[in-house]
């Protein structure tokens, strides 16, 4: 059996996250609005009431995760192949936070400008209730398997960020372009 746990050494650029943009902030902020006036690098709530309309809490198979609708519904189909593939991995995740209006955390600091999280279009991923620990370019197995499915649906997988984030999956620029394209924005 896999063990989803084992810590493996991240794998290389070449094969992950092909033809997908990590949006930066500036992108988010013009497609998507500013989800509240002011941040810190503790979680906050959004307060811009439009952009509010835009988040719900949905079942997305495994959990339960509030974030951007259209990500949320992208994120549920994601999962829905993970348990056709993979039911074992499918069953052991839990979310440790999707939609979270903070600063960037690199090692435990705060960085501006705000993270992805702000907009509800990232999620951070546990296995068997275990994180990843950031920037040591390691991944836990689980997550590196996971990879494959997310890419498919246009998320981005965070292990190749300058500081490495392994738990970290988000939807790509070119994502994001088609949700608008396609009126769900
Ligand atoms: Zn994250």
């Amino acid at each position: 059996m896999v063990d989803f746990l084992e810590r493996i050494p991240k794998p290389s650029k070449l094969g992950i996250n092909q033809g997908l943009t990590t949006p930066t902030a500036s992108f988010l902020l013009q497609e998507l609005g500013n989800p509240r006036e002011d941040y810190t690098g503790e979680c906050q709530n959004p307060t811009n009431p439009a952009f509010k309309k835009l988040v719900a809490t949905r079942d997305v198979g495994p959990f339960r995760a509030t974030g951007l609708i259209p990500a949320l519904e992208s994120l549920k189909a994601v999962l829905a192949d993970v348990r056709n593939e993979l039911p074992e991995l499918h069953d052991s995740l839990s979310s440790e936070g999707m939609l979270c209006c903070r600063f960037r955390k690199i090692n435990g600091k705060a960085v501006a400008p705000p993270s992805s999280h702000s907009w509800g279009t990232a999620i951070d991923l546990k296995i068997s209730n275990v994180l990843d620990r950031q920037g040591d370019n390691m991944t836990l197995r689980g997550l590196a398997l996971l990879a494959k499915f997310f890419n498919a649906h246009g998320w981005i997988w965070g292990v190749s960020f300058p500081t490495e984030d392994a738990m970290h999956f988000e939807v790509s620029r070119e994502k994001l372009k088609q949700f608008r394209d396609a009126g769900l924005l």
